[in-house]
């Protein structure tokens, strides 16, 4: 889809602004906030658009959420264990806004746009405020004002394709930022929901991707995470040619350090990707290519648009053009109709590729997709068994292929003094991997170098070099 059919006009985000303005000047307005976030790095990222919208309206982060004027949870419903868990927390805060009626309460993202939530929250949840979807995030400044301004909760979850430019960002780190490239999906995968809840895909101008990743050098940025449902697949051009190849290329040069994306279809990881990666000085030498299943019949029934021998071939050609790449990917079991021979391509597959780090799921039915009408869904009792075996592979498999880093030099950026030791920190290394090594909270946001020593589960330990 081309991006002008879609994209909010400049006035439209203009009286955005505006409104934030007028809420920050009311005397009734909330004070302070906090974003509970459930699902991947959009949602995260779409957290730090809430958070930068609510300050320009004036609004403080709160330490807790049961201590915040207004709560938002941002939701995913890819799995119904997200939906679950964030629908119990939402009812959490039912006492709290009991004792404290000023207390508001939003329900946004993923979940708030399935079809039939709305009326759900809006019956069951009757203490919540807003209910916004994907598609109308950027108007928080307006639906925050309209819900001040009447006595009822309020929703807006319609299912137009927006392309919002201009939305402010309040960034959780100051040397690492996800940038969205695209929004939407046209791929529906039997099993996914995402088609239907962020909508058709729509590219970002390249022009204003380039001027985000300028401002985001020039404010001392050192690595960005390109984000997309399909990043590979952006800026169909006329001929329905990918642009990402050439995006990658004008990236590489704007003085990022390190350049990551994700999620890749393998169906459209082109000769050229493969190509620009390999060419360019700051596109980390890692990809994340989701393969699902290794049978034929079940990539088939998942609308996947692959073979095996299709997958295994793009991972040849990505290994044969940029040796060492870190390989990761998502695998689902007992997807419906799954038998064990199916299932037993998965593990040859994992076998053959040999991947550094694998997601590896249980098949969840999702109302509305496609795969929830299967009538052959695969009992408990053999999905985790299956489950079992397979991560008892990848893990005896990754510790193998992890040890190819033992005595080689990496480097990190790091993120964050580790979880289990004070003086130690940990970041991602280049091939994508867990590195931890001695240092402490001074070091976050340097990139350092160093040798690794160990493995330990995914995670390598290295010990720094001067
Ligand atoms: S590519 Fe498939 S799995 Fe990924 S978001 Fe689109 S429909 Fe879902």
């Amino acid at each position: 889809m081309r991006s002008d059919s879609v994209l909010i006009p400049e006035e439209e985000m203009a009286r955005q602004r505006d409104l934030a303005l007028e809420v920050k000047a009311l005397p009734h307005r909330p004070r302070s906030y906090f974003v509970v976030t459930y699902g991947c790095q959009m949602n995260a990222h779409d957290s730090e658009k809430i958070a930068g919208m609510l300050e320009e309206m004036g609004l403080l982060p709160a330490p807790r959420r049961e201590e915040a004027d207004f709560v938002i949870f941002n939701t995913c419903c890819i799995r119904e264990n997200a939906e679950r868990k964030a629908l119990g927390n939402v009812a959490w805060l039912k006492e709290i806004k009991r004792q404290r009626p000023e207390m508001m309460i939003a329900v946004c993202g993923c979940m708030a746009q399935e079809p039939g939530m709305a009326e759900r929250l809006l019956k069951q949840y009757r203490f919540v405020d807003l209910i916004f979807g994907t598609s109308n995030l950027y108007r928080l400044p307006e639906l925050l004002l309209s819900r001040l301004n009447a006595g009822a909760p309020l929703v807006a979850v319609d299912d137009a394709d927006t392309l919002p430019e201009g939305v402010p960002v309040r960034r959780l780190r100051h040397d690492a930022a996800y940038l969205t490239i695209m929004y939407g999906c046209n791929n529906f995968c039997s099993y996914c929901i995402v088609p239907y809840v962020r909508g058709r895909e729509r590219s970002r101008r390249e022009e204003d991707i380039l001027r985000e990743a300028e401002a985001l050098a020039a404010a001392g940025v050192r690595e960005i995470m390109l984000l997309g449902q399909n990043v590979n697949s952006y800026g169909l051009d006329s001929a329905g040619k990918p642009l990402f190849p050439s995006l990658l290329r004008r990236l590489d040069q704007v003085g990022i350090e390190r350049i990551r994306f994700m999620t890749s279809h393998p169906k459209d990881l082109s000769n050229d990707l493969i190509a620009a990666m390999a060419e360019s000085a700051h596109v980390l030498p890692q990809f994340h290519l989701p393969v699902q299943s290794g049978s034929d019949p079940i990539l088939l029934r998942m609308n996947r648009h692959y073979t095996r021998s299709q997958y295994l071939d793009r991972v040849r050609k990505l290994r044969a053009a940029i040796p060492g790449i870190g390989l990761s990917t998502d695998m689902i079991v007992a997807f419906p109709g799954e038998t064990e021979a199916d299932f037993e391509e998965t593990l040859s597959l994992v076998s053959e590729v040999r991947y550094d780090s694998a997601f590896t799921f249980v098949y969840s039915p999702r109302t509305g997709t496609k795969a929830a009408s299967f009538p052959d869904q695969i009992p408990p009792e053999i999905a985790k068994d299956r489950i079992t075996r397979l991560i008892a592979l990848q893990e005896a498999l990754q510790r193998e292929t992890l040890s190819r880093f033992l005595n080689q030099e990496e480097e990190l950026l790091v993120e964050s003094v580790s979880r289990r030791s004070e003086e130690a920190v940990s970041g991602k290394g280049r091939h994508g991997i867990s590195i931890t090594l001695p240092g402490g909270a001074e070091d976050i946001g340097k990139i350092l170098r160093c040798r690794i020593v160990k493995v330990k589960n995914n995670t390598l330990i290295g010990e720094r070099i001067p």
